[in-house]
């Protein structure tokens, strides 16, 4: 197996990041919160046939959590992320500390604008400014030429795309389709949390996504009646629904639906929050499976 290089300092991040490509080499970057999982995996595949070298970094972002959620307990194994990383051929780990990250409090901030009001943004007050300013903050560490994130996470990617084009970040960037379990439900290193039942219970938001969908196919264009019947599916024992939504790619509810009309769905297993969306014109099924 090739040798992965691991950093802690922003300033090696960068010098290695610009070394490799006044080689000429194309770098292509995987940010992550760790406790990696297939549908992380995916992303530094993608990157890999997108770049010649590959970083991938891991902070769990204390900006992005509100003052009632899980920072403390977010789930994580530098361990095994390291060797699952260097197995994927991941060419250098990112790892800064919050120290390194944050020595000082940004008091110049990324304002997300009205994309961050709805659905995520206003279940989770905040969460999306913090999660500019660490992308903003890693993507000018890191200096990539391609930077991939996961469909699974719909509204962060487009807000992402969106900073970097309304700000000139002069970068490519990639959003993958969401990796499953075989049963349809979405890897979330949050999964991790659900206990006994919650793991089948869980499965009402990929089920009520299907459920869309199949509705849509079979000649539903009307929003209305297509969330009242993936509310239907998503109001299951044990799942607390907070919200479905069907929007275009600016996170605008729709009048009509096409293919291009992404369903939002929101949910509490227990005490997890889960999120999964599906973009209808590719559907569920096409999003791939965990490989065995
Ligand atoms: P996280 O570690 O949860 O911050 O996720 C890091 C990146 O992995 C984000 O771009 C996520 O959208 C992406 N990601 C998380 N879960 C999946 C999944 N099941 N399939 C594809 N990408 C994912």
């Amino acid at each position: 197996m090739p040798t992965m290089h691991e950093l802690v300092n922003p300033k090696d991040m960068r010098a290695w990041s610009r070394a490799d490509r006044a080689r000429g080499r194309r770098i292509g970057f995987v940010p992550t919160m760790g406790c990696l999982h297939e549908g992380h995996l995916q992303l530094v595949d993608r990157a890999k046939q997108r770049a010649d070298r590959v970083v991938l970094s891991i902070f769990v972002n204390p900006l992005q959590f509100g003052p009632t959620e899980d920072l403390a307990l977010y789930p994580r194994d530098l361990e095994r992320d390291r060797r699952v990383a260097a197995e994927r051929g991941v060419d250098c780990l990112f790892v800064p500390d919050t120290a390194a990250m944050y020595p000082a409090e940004p008091l110049v901030r990324v304002r997300p604008g009205p994309m961050a009001d709805a659905l995520e943004g206003a279940a989770r007050p905040g969460h999306f400014a913090g999660v500019l300013i660490v992308v903003a903050k890693l993507l000018h560490i890191v200096e990539p030429d391609v930077a991939v994130f996961g469909r699974k996470d719909f509204q962060q990617a487009m807000l992402v795309r969106r900073m970097v084009d309304d700000l000139n970040f002069g970068l490519e960037i990639d959003v993958a389709p969401t990796v499953r379990e075989l049963d349809g439900l979405a890897l979330s290193s949050r999964n991790s949390y659900l206990q006994g039942d919650e793991r089948r219970d869980a499965l009402a938001l990929s089920r009520a996504l299907r459920a869309v969908e199949q509705t849509w196919r079979g000649g539903e264009a009307d929003p209305g009646p297509l969330a009242r019947r993936g509310l239907e599916v998503l109001r299951a024992p044990g799942v607390a629904p907070e919200y479905l939504a069907l929007v275009d790619d600016q996170m605008r509810p729709v009048a009509r639906v096409d293919a291009r009309t992404v369903v939002l769905v929101a949910a509490k297993v227990g005490k997890t929050r889960l999120i999964d969306n599906v973009v209808l014109g590719e559907g569920v099924a096409a999003d791939p499976a965990v490989r065995a």
